[in-house]
């Protein structure tokens, strides 16, 4: 790494048209933002705006209609597992498994030697103060107990970057605090950049900067909340 402003994800005139029955529906207009690993940004704006849409952009699980997305330095996600990292809004937990083995399961599936996967995912629950979760099965943790596990999960990959779909739109306000606390402490972890899809102001304002989405597009360029961090 050269320094904090590595670039992580970078679109160029990235566009997403949805084609239904035929139909073509533009859900993102063609947008250029570069995302680097000290950012913590927030992606407002209302149902149907297209922040699922951005965030499975910059996590390649869509391709652009037009225009690209670069992964300057790591290369496309597919080819990387666990270097993009998302975090949903329904619990995504395997139910079957306990906190520690949801979040070595996608190490294993990488390829990772089995205990060098235990070593990391307990140093991941351990960085988030969830060792204590380590046994419980999903349904036996609250929403937020199985969201911040999620986020472990995310972390214990290495991730250059986490990218969070309404990670708290299902949660209490003190259980959403602390899932966004989990997520920071996890980026700063893993010198990860931070995007965050919500529509919760509180949640919103704990990032660094904001960008708002309006029919797919820009509202206005991305705008610092906190100065000098
Ligand atoms: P948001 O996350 O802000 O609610 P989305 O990115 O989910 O917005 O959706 C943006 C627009 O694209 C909406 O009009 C939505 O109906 C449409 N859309 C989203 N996913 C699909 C899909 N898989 N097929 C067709 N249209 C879609
Ligand atoms: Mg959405």
């Amino acid at each position: 790494m050269t320094g904090e402003d590595v670039v992580v994800v970078a679109t160029t005139g990235a566009s997403v048209t949805y084609h239904t029955g035929g139909v073509p529906r533009v859900a993102l207009h063609p947008i250029d933002l570069e995302l680097d690993r000290a950012d913590r940004v927030a992606v407002v704006g209302q149902s149907g705006s297209g922040k699922s849409t951005l965030l499975h952009l910059l996590a390649g699980l869509l391709a652009p209609s037009q225009g690209q997305v670069t992964w300057p330095g790591i290369g496309p996600p597919r080819n990387r597992p666990g270097s993009v990292a998302m975090v949903f809004q329904a619990p995504s937990l395997v139910p079957a498994l306990n906190a520690l083995e949801n979040v070595e399961l996608p190490l294993l599936i990488e390829g990772v030697p089995a205990p060098q996967a235990r070593a990391q995912a307990s140093s991941a629950m351990e960085t988030l103060g969830l060792t204590e979760l380590a046994d419980r099965i999903p349904e036996e943790m609250s929403g937020g107990q199985a969201q911040r596990v999620a986020v472990a999960r995310a972390i214990a990959g290495r991730a250059t970057a986490i990218l969070a779909d309404e990670p708290t739109g299902q949660l209490d306000h003190e259980s959403a605090e602390l899932v966004v606390t989990a997520l920071l402490a996890g980026a700063d972890h893993s010198g990860a950049a931070l995007m965050i899809a919500t529509h919760d102001p509180a949640v919103a304002a704990r990032m660094d900067r904001q960008i708002t989405l309006v029919d797919g597009r820009l509202a206005a360029p991305p705008t610092r909340i906190r100065a000098g961090s």
